[in-house]
């Protein structure tokens, strides 16, 4: 069985179709990129995969399971979506961490209020999560005195935290400073290695020539191509 089947799928913003029938298996354990122009639907494709935008026709399944509709037109109950989006984790171009609180409290925040971890365990867990993304030396940081690098990578620390089988990321490195860049997309490539199935939004060709199994080319709302990133990648 696949991670995420993609069906037919549509979506409509007002009259505007921003994806039309968009057709995209996302193997599991393995490094989907999505490519393509601004504006052609790449992000909403992926927010689509945990229902942030609602699909209007065409099916979404994560593992099987049809996500944000029980049946044709009829919404699932916001407890089972929330269900289902704990086997998600999603990195933002924005790192939206909580500027008061420690990189470490900022990982185990999540644990506590949604895992229902007591204190002590959420902390461990979260401290593990930060040696993984290399900031064990900064767990006790707040936002501010981090880089945009070290911020994105607290961001991946608590969405790793909570043991997703699905990672999504969204232009994870679009508003970091060029130098830093390489740093967060270093940790991406670790986690691609230990088997994480990973659907990407970038414009790093780098990454996804190196790193991606499949990439995935929109354009104008339309999946136009589906391949290995030689052939994407090589034959423009
Ligand atoms: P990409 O990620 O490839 O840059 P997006 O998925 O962000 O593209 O956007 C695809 C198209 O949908 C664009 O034309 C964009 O302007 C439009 N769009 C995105 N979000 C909204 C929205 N909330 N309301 C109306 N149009 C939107
Ligand atoms: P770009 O060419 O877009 O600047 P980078 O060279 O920074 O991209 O590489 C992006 C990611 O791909 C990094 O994580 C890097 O480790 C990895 N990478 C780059 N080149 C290779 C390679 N030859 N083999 C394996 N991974 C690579």
């Amino acid at each position: 069985a696949s991670a995420v089947e993609i069906r037919n799928l549509d979506k409509f913003y007002g009259p505007f179709q921003a994806l039309k029938q968009i057709d995209l298996t996302i193997p599991p354990g393995k490094v989907t990129c999505l490519i393509g122009p601004s504006g052609s639907g790449k992000s909403t494709l992926l927010r689509c995969i945990n229902f942030l935008e609602e699909y209007d026709a065409g099916e979404v399944r994560i593992d099987d399971q049809l996500i944000g509709y029980d049946g044709p037109g009829r919404k699932m109950s916001a407890r089972k979506l929330r269900q289902m989006r704990r086997s998600i984790g999603m990195v933002f171009q924005q790192f939206n961490l909580w500027p008061h609180m420690t990189a470490l409290e900022n990982v185990a925040e999540g644990l506590i209020r949604v895992r229902g971890l007591g204190k002590a365990d959420a902390a461990t867990r979260a401290a593990e999560a930060l040696r993984k993304v290399g900031l064990e030396d900064k767990m006790q940081n707040h936002p501010a005195r981090l880089s945009g690098g070290q911020q994105q990578r607290v961001a991946i620390a608590r969405a790793i935290a909570m043991e997703p089988r699905l990672m999504l990321f969204d232009e994870p490195t679009s508003a970091l400073d060029p130098e830093l860049v390489g740093e967060v997309l270093q940790v991406m490539k670790t986690l691609a290695g230990e088997g994480m199935t990973m659907a990407v939004v970038t414009h790093e060709m780098g990454f996804a020539a190196h790193v991606a199994d499949q990439v995935a080319f929109m354009e104008a709302g339309e999946l136009v191509a589906v391949d290995s990133p030689d052939a994407i990648l090589h034959n423009p």
